[in-house]
């Protein structure tokens, strides 16, 4: 009898999952089952170039879909449909649909969701940032002259930012820490960043906590609408659209009750197995893998190129699993990021929230329209590079210099001069 591997979400990491099994030689069933209405896009232009001008609901999807090869031709794919519940004992799935459907193998690629802020007030609004409606919604409130609070200065909420102020907005960003993006890329280059959002127009309150949401009157809260932010010392921000960009949840619940570790993302060994279950495995977003690189535990990682790292290991393990045969060596992924900000290209590879220690390797953090290079190191070993407006011949450099992990002092490196 054929056997079925069902990939649960439709998205990068169900369509990456599939093309691996199929690579690495999984000739029966395939069945994805994702919540999207949508065959899988891509994301990342969701806060950029797509935001910016996507058309139609219709031309913003043809603009991202991701082209698919025909080794995943014969893959069915069950879109519009929530899976709601897993019995990983019995291999089986519950559908939204009241279905039961049963698997041999079984690949979690579910990702994540925007976190909302816990406070109270209308939806009216506010806005998250996820998927294609919510780009090609957003879009429609950013006219010219519009005042717009983006809260969170993660990666996603400065695209935002810098999308909405090129459109013509009034935009206020609104984060925690002193810089943008600082957890990310260190003090020094969060500073430089700040700085320039704010000379293109972006108005920069740091160190500030939302305390509440200011909304219109009216009869019912139905008919009211948010209109500003109070801040945790009182300051009002009045804004005609409200964007919550602070971090993300795994979608994990369908998989509770299976004495499995979904505490922050799905625990899998270095293989992306499930650890305390068979033939499942998890790739994108939602799997949370043990960093081999760094020798620092399990943890997720919310990059573009994950999805498709992961899947590679995923697929093999998961064929060797439903064979019997021998495990192969897993590879190590080396993360890899980027950002658009204004004229901004931010590219990162490595951990730099691993790092111990920060030094620019070229430019200055002070000035990165300019161009500069940061060397993040743990102890002496360096543990990624970000990098701005640099060429992709040196940019492969860094990256051949953070996957190899050359320990040696920046100051004294002759390798590091040496490009
Ligand atoms: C606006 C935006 C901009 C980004 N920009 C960048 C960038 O510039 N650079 C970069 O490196 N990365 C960027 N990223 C991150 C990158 O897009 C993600 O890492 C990638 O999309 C993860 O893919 P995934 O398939 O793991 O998860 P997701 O894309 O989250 O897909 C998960 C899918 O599973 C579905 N699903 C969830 N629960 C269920 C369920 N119970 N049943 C069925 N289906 C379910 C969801 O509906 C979704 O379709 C960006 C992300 C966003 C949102």
């Amino acid at each position: 009898m054929t056997r079925r591997i069902v990939v649960v979400g439709g998205s990068m990491g169900g369509l990456r999952a599939a093309e691996q099994l199929r690579a690495a030689g999984w000739t029966e069933t395939i069945t994805v089952i994702g919540t999207e209405t949508h065959l899988p896009y891509n994301r990342p232009p969701l806060s950029k170039e797509l935001l910016e001008n996507p058309g139609t609901t219709a031309d913003a999807f043809d603009s991202v879909k991701f082209r698919h090869r025909s080794s995943v031709s014969d893959v069915q794919w069950q879109l519009g449909t929530e899976v709601i519940g897993a019995n990983l004992a019995e291999n089986t799935l519950t559908l939204d649909t009241g279905e039961t459907v049963a698997y041999d193998g079984l690949v979690i690629a579910t990702g994540l969701r925007p976190r909302r802020l816990p406070l109270p007030g209308p939806l009216r609004g506010r806005h998250v940032l996820r998927t294609l409606e919510d780009a090609v919604e957003l879009h429609q409130e950013l006219r010219p002259g519009t005042k717009v609070a983006v809260i969170g200065a993660g990666f996603i909420g400065c695209e935002t930012a810098a999308t909405a102020t090129k459109l013509g907005c009034t935009v206020t960003l609104i984060e925690g820490t002193s810089g943008p993006m600082q957890r990310a890329l260190g003090e020094e280059l969060s500073a430089g960043i700040r700085d320039y959002l704010v000379q293109q127009g972006v108005t920069y309150h740091g160190h500030a906590k939302v305390a509440g949401l200011l909304s219109t009157q009216a009869d019912t809260e139905s008919d009211s609408s948010c209109n500003g932010i109070r801040l945790a010392d009182g300051t009002e921000i009045m804004a005609d659209v409200i964007i919550e960009s602070v971090g993300s949840i795994p979608n994990v619940e369908w998989l509770e009750g299976n004495d499995i570790d979904i505490s922050n993302g799905v625990l899998c060994d270095e293989h992306l197995r499930v650890v305390g279950t068979k033939n499942a495995v998890a790739v994108g977003d939602v799997a949370r893998f043990p960093d081999l690189r760094n020798g620092s535990g399990a943890r997720r990682i919310e990059h573009w190129s994950i999805p498709g790292d992961t899947a590679k290991i995923a697929a093999k393990a998961l064929i060797a699993e439903l064979n019997n045969t021998a495990l192969p060596e897993p590879a190590i992924p080396l993360p890899s990021f980027w950002s658009n900000q204004f004229d901004l290209k931010i590219q990162g590879v490595g951990s730099p929230n691993l790092a111990t220690r920060i030094v620019e390797l070229e430019g200055s953090a002070k000035t990165p329209h300019d161009g500069v290079v940061m060397g993040y190191y743990q102890d002496q070993a360096l543990v990624a590079v970000v990098s701005v407006g640099l060429p992709a011949d040196r940019q492969l450099h860094y990256r051949q210099l953070v996957d190899k992990r050359h320990s040696n002092q920046p100051q004294q490196d002759t390798q590091l001069q040496a490009i």
